[in-house]
């Protein structure tokens, strides 16, 4: 027999009264124990929808969802909605005590019956999370990053066995985020935790997930290994949420010398190889943008802007015209 899947939907959907398209439609999914999954989506795909209805906070018009076997209550059959083995933090961090301190922010979560146990939590938990020097703080002088953190900590201070987390780190800038995003990971490593995280920032989901749910229009369009998914995505939907891509229609991609049948051409930034030859020179080098690390640079020929990511700093001027190979594209 096979085993009980952790988490389960399904044919679970949902509608929102009065509309016919928003929502979730008939879906499908697994989510497995002390893996990060994300789901990524354009904002109104339903990726908040989605989490409502996994954690109980919505009843699903159709299906079910099932924790360890068991279905999950919604909002309807519960005293206090959401399932008790879960957790959810979402930007809003309006539940926070402003006027009191960090740790009883923190300790207000537990039950209070032994003290000394209770005490060795929240070190711990401040500990993983960061916070130790927070601790006296009051969360009125905490930044939005510091606030965020708070809340994740409240959040698992009671040992959940699922953190949900829709779009958490979207007003948080972007040190703190990294920072937060892989004591996360470490926290998941450690304690088995599962994570379930809502984005729609590549850079989060593709450095946090073990798993990525792509959803459009209320539909899972692909699901898989984020390394796999952003390689070969098999909707150009996918490319377009995964990266910073160069989308060329069938015609302009012949302008640029590459035949196709497909609709489309996508070419990633880093697909591009930028070479200065003595003839042929025909992309112009429109603009060059510092990014830290590397160069963007947009070139253009006959009207058609492509993207090309570019590490030899100081090479390219704006204005000069160079070749370009191309190493791989996807055609849709
Ligand atoms: P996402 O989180 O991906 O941005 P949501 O799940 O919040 O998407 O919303 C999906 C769609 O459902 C959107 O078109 C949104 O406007 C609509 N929607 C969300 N909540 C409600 C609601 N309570 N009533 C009516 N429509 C809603
Ligand atoms: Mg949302």
């Amino acid at each position: 027999m096979a085993a009980t899947p952790f988490l389960q939907a399904i044919a679970v959907s949902k509608t929102y009264l009065g509309t016919t398209v928003s929502g979730i439609k008939s879906t499908d999914l697994t989510i497995s124990k002390g893996r990060i999954t994300a789901i990524i989506g354009e904002s109104g795909s339903g990726k908040s929808t989605l989490l409502k209805l996994l954690y109980g906070l919505l009843s699903p018009d159709t299906g079910e969802v099932l924790f360890k076997g068991e279905r999950i209550w919604g909002p309807a059959e519960k005293l206090i909605p959401g399932h008790n083995a879960m957790k959810m933090v979402t930007q809003q961090t309006d539940d926070l005590n402003l006027y009191a301190k960090v740790w009883d922010n923190i300790a207000l979560m537990l039950p209070h019956t032994d003290l000394k146990a209770e005490q060795e939590k929240i070190e711990k938990i401040l500990v993983q999370l960061k916070m130790t020097a927070l601790s006296d703080k009051q969360v009125v002088n905490l930044s939005g990053g510091e606030k965020q953190r708070v809340a994740i900590a409240r959040a698992l201070i009671g040992d959940p066995e699922i953190l949900l987390l829709d779009e958490p780190f979207n007003q948080v800038d972007t040190s703190f985020r990294e920072g937060l995003q892989q004591d996360i990971r470490q926290i998941v490593k450690d304690t088995g935790l599962t994570v379930i995280i809502v984005s729609h920032d590549p850079a989060e989901v593709l450095s946090m997930a073990d798993e990525l749910l792509v959803l459009k229009e209320g539909e899972i369009l692909e699901s898989g290994n984020p390394k796999t998914l952003y390689q070969n995505p098999q909707y150009l939907y996918t490319a377009r949420l995964l990266t910073n891509c160069t989308v060329l229609t069938k015609e302009e991609a012949k302008i640029c010398g590459l035949k196709t049948r497909a609709n489309h051409i996508v070419i990633y930034p880093e697909w591009i190889e930028t070479v200065k030859t003595w003839g042929g020179n025909n992309w112009e080098i429109k603009q060059v943008l510092f990014k830290g690390c590397y160069e963007d640079m947009l070139l253009e020929r006959k009207g058609i802007t492509i993207r090309v990511l570019n590490d030899q700093f100081g090479k390219y001027k704006e204005g000069k015209k160079i070749n370009l190979k191309l190493k791989k594209w996807l055609e849709y």
